[in-house]
Parts: C-alpha cells; structure tokens; sequence
C-alpha cells in the first residue's frame, strides 16, 4: 500500500545537531561535549524526593497550569531574584520542559503573516515553532566579537507586522548575557508599539564573575508585555526530567495556558512535588550555583588555555565557544565529525544555530561535565 504523499510544513528541518553529535559521540565512544547536559546527577535530597512522592502514590494529572505548592515556592523565589511579585495562580504555568513553554508562548501569539524578530546564532526550537504558526522569523546577527544586540538595528526591523521579540540570555551557544542596560533599551524601543517579548531565561543562574542575571522581570513596562521562559532542567542538573515554568502577566497567560492544555495538558506531577520540597527545604542552592558551574568554566578554559584553541571565557550557560582556526580548515560541521570520530571529543558546530549559515571556524563545548571527565577532553584538545 502507498503512503499518501504530503508536503513537508518544515521542509528545511532535519534531526537536530544535538541528536547528530550525541550519537555521532556515542557511536566512536568519543567524550561527549556536545548536546548541553551535565554527566553528575541532580542534588541526593531532590532524587530522594522524588522517589518519595512516587511511593506516596503522587502519579496521576497535576493542576493544569503546576502543582499549587511549586507555583508558590516559585513565586517566593521570583520575588527574591527579581523583585517581581507575581500571582501564583494566574502568572505562572509549569510546563513539560522550558521548550514546549516556548512553543506555546509562540503559539499564543503568533498568526499567519506575523513577523517574530530572533537574534542569529539562536536556540534551534524558535523558528520551526514560528514557522508552524504561521509566522515569519526575521533573523537579525548578534554583532561581533561580543554576541551584543546592535538595538538600533532591531529598531529598523520592528514593522507594524512584528508581534514577537525573542531574546535569549544568557545565550546559547554564546555564552554572552543582556545587560540591564540592554533590557532597559529594549524597553524604551517597544514603548510604543505591540510588540510582545518572550525571553528564554532558561540559564538564568549560570552567569559568572559577579556578575548578575538581568531579567525582563525586573522591568515593568517590560514585564508587561513578556513571556520570560525557565527550566528546571537547567537549574536542577536534570534535563531528563523535562521540567520548565513560564512567567507572564495573567492576560498573556491566560492565552499561554490555551495551548499549553491542548499541547501537554500538565507536567509530571511527582517531579512537581519533589521540586516545590527541595525549593523550600534548600534555598541555598540556587545561590551557590554559579560558582559550581564558574569553577567548571574556570577549569576547562584553564586547560583550553594550553591548546591551540582560541576562545574568550563564557560570561554565562555551561557552554565555551573555541575558534579551531590555528588547528583545522575543515569546515565547522566536518571539523566537529573528525574531533568525534578521529580525537575523541564532541562538540557542536556553531553553524547550525545561524538561518543563513557562513564560513566560519567555531564550535561550542558543554562544560557541565566532571572535573575528570573535562581534564580527560582537554588532554585530547592540547594534542591538537
Ligand atoms: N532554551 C535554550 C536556550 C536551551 O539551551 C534549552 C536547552 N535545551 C532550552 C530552551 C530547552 O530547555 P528544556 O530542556 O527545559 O526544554
Ligand atoms: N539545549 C541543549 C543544547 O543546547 C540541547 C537540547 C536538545 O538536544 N534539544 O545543547
């Protein structure tokens, strides 16, 4: 029998690189920097609790929009980070992972022949999910050598058909992070028009050197019109568990939540309540995060420092960019193959994350790995 034949609605989309390169990696046995996930499991206590809610019997539906006692340990915690007082019933959603938060926020808003404004190198979840609306992604490049937002050229691309604005700080694969100077630009640049923001925050605690995560939370007029996007996966050393949340002023959310009970309808419900006890029990951790993770980057580009590879520290996220240019004039993709298959180690080109890719000689390693794990990659890469 045929199969009927249909016409790709994303024709251009194929298997993601992070699927590419984490089996690329685990076929050659190679260390795998690539896809972004740590090899050390989430905090004794958060697992212990999870499996104490699993035995109690907490496995059926959630809450549609969170369980009530992780949406208040939320709420608490916003308050302390960013100063925003939020309701906890009506502005913020627990979602099955940070990404499909994104696609719903972009499903809420975006319609056909809608523009959304996305900053080049991006997340790869954003234009497929723009794409599938029925939207236009107008794809603008972060400016050289820092990653930086030319804003003036952002405010040449607002049109009256612009609806959304996708920002991503701290950034992957740049490790760069906005400002609150840059928030307040942007800020002033939508004063007057209707354009929604949604701010993938989802490296929220990862920013180093004293340096601290700006939020489109802590700006009111920002605020406003966002969807700021988070996840526990990130934060929780558990991006298996597929737990993320999204924060927006009840008008928004109320459309957020039309999509998100269509998509998913609820997230995992035991991994809910393991969460809202850790978050009460341990408040701690969140603010000895960044150093856990400045450690590893300090660890890895110390030992970077010693190869041929160039690179500025990452400012944020557990990723490092390298510039391979003194090694290798393989282009990025055939470069990040010959690193897995021939020297051991995997990582992921930058091109990918660019709509119109150019020639170019970066690639983005996950640092979120054990010391030993990172000192056994980098004797490889001092090699080269
Ligand atoms: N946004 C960015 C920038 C990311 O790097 C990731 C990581 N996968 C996500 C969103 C999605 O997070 P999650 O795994 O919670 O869906
Ligand atoms: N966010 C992760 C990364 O950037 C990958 C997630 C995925 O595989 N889709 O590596």
């Amino acid at each position: 029998m045929n199969t009927p034949s249909i016409s790709s609605k994303l024709p251009e989309v194929g298997t993601t690189i992070f699927t590419e390169m984490s089996l690329l990696a685990q076929t050659h046995n190679a260390i795998n920097l690539s896809q972004g996930f740590p090899d050390f499991n989430p905090p004794q206590g958060l697992i212990d609790r999870l499996s104490y809610h699993i035995n109690q019997g907490h496995n059926q539906y959630a809450p549609m929009s969170g369980l009530p006692a992780l949406r208040q340990q939320l709420a608490t915690k916003l308050d302390r980070w960013y100063q925003r007082q939020v309701d906890h019933d009506q502005e913020i959603t627990v979602v099955p992972g940070a990404t499909a938060a994104l696609f719903c926020a972009i499903h809420a808003v975006v319609r056909p022949g809608d523009e959304v404004i996305v900053f080049d190198p991006s997340y790869d979840s954003y234009d497929p999910a723009i794409t599938l609306a029925g939207g236009r992604c107008v794809h603008l490049p972060l400016q050289a050598p820092n990653y930086t937002i030319d804003w003036q050229r952002t405010a040449d691309a607002i049109t009256s058909r612009t609806r959304l604005l996708i920002i991503n700080s701290p950034h992957n694969p740049s490790g760069t992070v906005l400002t609150s100077e840059d928030l307040l630009t942007l800020q002033r640049l939508l004063r007057d028009t209707e354009v929604l923001v949604l701010s993938d925050e989802v490296y929220e605690h990862l920013v180093f050197d004293g340096r601290r995560h700006a939020s489109v939370l802590q700006f009111d007029e920002l605020f406003a019109r966002s969807f700021a996007v988070f996840s526990f996966g990130k934060t929780y050393h558990a991006t298996g568990w597929k737990t993320g949340y999204c924060v927006a002023p009840g008008p928004l959310m109320s459309e957020f939540r039309k999509v998100h009970q269509y998509l998913t309808f609820v997230a995992v419900t035991p991994i809910q309540c393991a969460l809202a006890d850790f978050m009460a029990s341990d408040p701690h951790y969140l603010s000895e995060l960044a150093g856990f993770y400045q450690q590893k980057r300090d660890y890895f580009c110390t030992g970077l420092a010693a190869s041929r590879f160039g690179f500025t520290p990452a400012q944020g996220t557990f990723f490092q960019l390298a510039d391979y240019s003194a090694i290798s004039d393989l282009d990025e993709r055939a470069f990040c193959h010959y690193l897995t298959t021939e020297v051991g180690v995997a990582a992921i080109p930058l091109q990918p994350f660019y709509r119109q890719p150019a020639p170019g000689s970066q690639l983005r390693f996950c640092f979120a790995k054990s010391d030993h794990t990172l000192q056994r990659a980098l004797d490889k890469l001092c090699r080269l």
